[in-house]
């Protein structure tokens, strides 16, 4: 079959794929610990659902909206960002799309041309690398020599060609956990601006950060690095609503236009009964995401050292935000007898029931990513049976 070009370099998501494996196992009755999962368990908060049935029961909902979301979402959204940030956007600024992972996709497509560079982080969350080549772009892995996930402008500086049009920044950081500093996005985003180059900000864990760490943003640095900016947002991680795909990007009304008339073409509205969930979730009480956030919290501190202590598990600092741990396993896949890490994921699912995710869709091989999105009971399961595998234990 000739497929399109862009089509044929894209590798399927990795996390999806074992997702379905471990899904499918469950439904089999085995008894699965799924730690691969990049969504909250917990259901999403009542007053939410209670807002989306009442816009059903009002009769709101069986049309179209405006492709790029109702007005009442968009103020919302702008409401929102104003407390989170401290910055305002104009409404013809905001577009609402089917999950932040079609904001990425629509500012991916309207801003690439074909061999346009756009600079990744390593590691970085799978869909970057795929979603610029669906674009017809160059993802141009960055790593940390300093080993500690976070890029500096030096390195990035040594990527930087002609050719180089954007570079996608994402903290708290999937799957690291890790938080760029404040004067880490001042000295990106003015290097950004001196070289015109548009930098994508996905801050989808904005608000799951713990231990008393801080969230920066980009947006509020300078007016300057703002204009530059493509904020990409969604409601999926902070209010436990991946399924109800309701997302956001915020930037220059030249490039929200243009996102605008491709989501026109594309999608059209996100679903009208979610968008009305999404202005509950916004404009309402905030309590939830503090209780979900206090529980991700208490499930980090619980996890990191039980996992530090697996031979061969090597760890860094204890992570900041997100909902990850990135886990060098080098040492574990060799002592246990295999040559790749995802012979040894393979092999832990199908003898442990246990699912994690390989790290080479991350960009690094070495490593597996686990979810603590997760009941407290099914991490420490879990985290027996990943040691029992390790020690060789039946
Ligand atoms: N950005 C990052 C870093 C993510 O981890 C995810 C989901 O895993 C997304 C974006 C996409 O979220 P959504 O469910 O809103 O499409």
């Amino acid at each position: 079959m000739r497929f399109s070009k862009n089509v044929t370099k894209v590798q399927p998501s990795a996390t999806l794929a074992l997702n379905a494996k471990a899904s499918e196992m469950k439904t089999l009755g085995l008894d699965v610990v799924d730690l691969s999962a990049g969504q909250p368990d917990f259901e999403t908060p009542e007053n939410i659902e209670a807002a989306a049935i009442k816009a059903i029961k009002a009769g709101k909902v069986s049309g179209y909206t405006a492709a790029t979301g109702l007005p009442e979402l968009k103020k919302a959204i702008i409401d929102r960002v104003k407390v989170d940030y401290g910055v305002t956007y104009k409404p013809s600024e905001v577009v609402v799309t089917t999950g932040a992972k079609f904001a990425l996709y629509t500012a991916l497509q309207v801003l690439l041309n074909q061999g346009d560079e756009v600079l990744i982080p390593i590691p970085g969350w799978v869909s970057y690398t795929e979603q610029v080549r669906l674009a017809g772009g160059v993802p141009v892995s960055v790593a940390s020599l300093a080993g500690d996930y976070k890029v500096t402008v030096d390195e990035l500086e040594a990527a930087r060609t002609d050719k180089t049009k954007l570079i996608i920044l994402n903290s708290p950081q999937n799957p690291t956990g890790v938080i760029y500093s404040r004067e880490d996005l001042t000295q990106i985003g003015n290097w950004a601006v001196k070289n015109d180059i548009i930098i994508i900000s996905d801050d989808i864990y904005n608000h799951l950060v713990y231990n008393g760490h801080q969230f920066h943003a980009l947006i509020d640095i300078s007016e300057a690095i703002r204009k530059q900016t493509i904020l990409i947002h969604g409601l999926s991680k902070s209010y436990s609503m991946t399924g109800w795909r309701v997302g956001y990007a915020l930037g220059d009304e030249r490039i929200t236009k243009v996102m605008g008339i491709l989501i026109g073409h594309a999608t059209g509205n996100p679903t009208a009964v979610s968008q009305y969930a999404a202005i509950e979730a916004l404009t309402g009480p905030q309590e939830s995401v503090e209780v979900m956030r206090r529980s991700f919290e208490e499930r980090l501190n619980t996890v990191y050292p039980l996992l530090k202590n697996i031979p061969g598990f090597e760890l860094k600092e204890k992570p900041a935000g997100a909902f990850y741990l990135f886990i060098n396993v080098k040492n574990a896949v060799l002592n246990s007898g295999f040559t790749t890490t995802e012979a040894f994921c393979e092999a832990l699912l199908e003898q442990k029931y246990v699912a994690v995710v390989p790290g080479r869709s991350f960009g690094m091989p070495d490593y597996i990513r686990i979810s603590y999105a997760a009941s407290m009971a099914q991490l420490k399961e879990g985290i027996i049976r990943i040691q029992d595998f390790v020690n060789g234990k039946a």
